[in-house]
């Protein structure tokens, strides 16, 4: 599935946002925050009301120039799974982004990708452009997200969490301003948590994997600032050629001096970004340092610090791991190889990310059904097994 596609302009002359309806809606007003989706012949049924819209979305190649000019874009390839509901943004360019899927239980939004580390595995790559615009973006989505999707989406998490969670992804440097920490903390959120990636437990090491001299230490005065102000904190290890001997040492690191971390991410490689172009540096078989990964694990574990295994495949993992590894990926780039139609952990695994197609494991192997205690245990860790398991937690 992919967020994004180019179609054909017409009449775009600045970024527009809207809640697609494949049917016409009453209200001016709320003409206005909508974008008309359908084919030529669904969008006819909008009448000549279509100019009060924000936009059109055609599903069709323009065959004629409509009466009177609204912001249009036709015919983006790849989006039929778009539905009343979404909410995407029409750019001058005849580019389409999918800002909101209403049917899905994880929505995912871009703060910002300027970012002061440059990590050689990278999967978002830093851009030096002013993306200052996103900050507008952001806000009239949230005026966009469809209050009764929203409702679902609140009283489920209101039964089964008392609060909706948000989880920040940064790189935790700015933090050492202990007076930013400060200030994030007197948010006094609900239910905040801030994931923070540390490569290693040499300084050195860290700082070359993320390509940014003295980051260690800025990331670890930002953990310790974070955590004396009260704001919770995840640590993040993406593991690759370069960190994966040091594995052992970075846990047993992290459980003397970061104790009070909520939880621990050990995370598998995602080929995309800059992770391509540096593979020669980065890639090593996940089977090839399980012994590791193993150790690691468990010896949080044994700590009593939470750790959890993320894009990692179960048949790439020994047995022990298996209760550690989540359902990690994004539902919309998470596949499954052809290899694993015979698995029988199918529904416990987490899969791929779809650009692993190009690279993987050369010891993916489908796996037996499990049974007895074993089948009832990981039933119990995982729930029910559903695409429901998915979640964001690969960025
Ligand atoms: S064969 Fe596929 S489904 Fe089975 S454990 Fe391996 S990756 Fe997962």
């Amino acid at each position: 599935m992919r967020l994004w596609s180019m179609g054909r302009s017409q009449h775009v002359h600045t970024r527009v946002i809207g809640r697609l309806a494949s049917q016409p809606v009453l209200h001016s007003e709320e003409q206005r925050n909508t974008i008309a989706y359908g084919s030529n012949a669904q969008l006819a049924a909008f009448g000549s009301d279509l100019k009060a819209y924000a936009g059109v979305l055609c599903t069709d190649q323009l065959h004629l120039e409509r009466r009177f000019p609204v912001p249009s874009v036709y015919a983006p390839p790849h989006l039929e799974y778009l539905d009343s509901g979404d909410v995407v943004m029409l750019n001058p360019s005849g580019m389409v982004n999918v800002l909101y899927r209403h049917s899905s239980p994880v929505n995912t939004i871009l703060m910002t990708e300027r970012c002061n580390s440059f990590c050689l595995m990278c999967s978002q790559p830093p851009k030096l452009e002013d993306d200052s615009y996103r900050v507008g973006v952001i806000l009239r989505l949230l005026d966009l997200v469809d209050p009764g999707a929203l409702e679902l989406i609140l009283s489920k998490a209101d039964r089964l969490l008392p609060r909706t969670a948000i989880h920040v992804l940064t790189n935790g440097r700015r933090f050492k301003d202990a007076s930013f920490a400060n200030r994030v903390a007197g948010i006094h959120h609900h239910d905040l948590m801030l994931g923070i990636p540390l490569y290693s437990d040499i300084d050195t090491r860290h700082d070359y994997v993320v390509q940014a001299q003295g980051a260690f230490e800025e990331t670890l005065q930002g953990f310790y600032n974070l955590a004396r102000a009260g704001v919770r904190v995840e640590l993040r290890v993406v593991i690759h050629k370069q960190t994966y001997e040091r594995l052992p040492r970075l846990a047993d690191f992290i459980a003397r001096n970061l104790p009070f971390v909520e939880h621990v991410a050990l995370m598998g490689l995602e080929m995309f970004g800059f992770t391509p172009r540096n593979l020669p540096d980065l890639w090593i078989d996940p089977a090839d340092y399980q012994s590791q990964l193993e150790d690691a694990t468990l010896y949080l574990a044994m700590r009593g610090m939470t750790v959890s295994i993320y894009n990692h495949q179960l048949c790439t993992l020994p047995r022990t791991l298996w209760p550690f590894a989540r359902k990690s990926i994004s539902d919309w780039k998470n596949v499954y190889l052809d290899e694993c139609t015979a698995c029988g952990v199918r529904s416990f695994c987490g899969g791929f990310f779809q650009s692993a197609t190009k690279k993987h494991s050369a010891h993916i192997a489908p796996q037996a059904t499990l049974a007895g205690g074993d089948l009832r245990f990981m039933q119990e860790l995982h729930g029910a097994p559903s695409a429901e398991g998915a979640a964001t937690r690969d960025a």
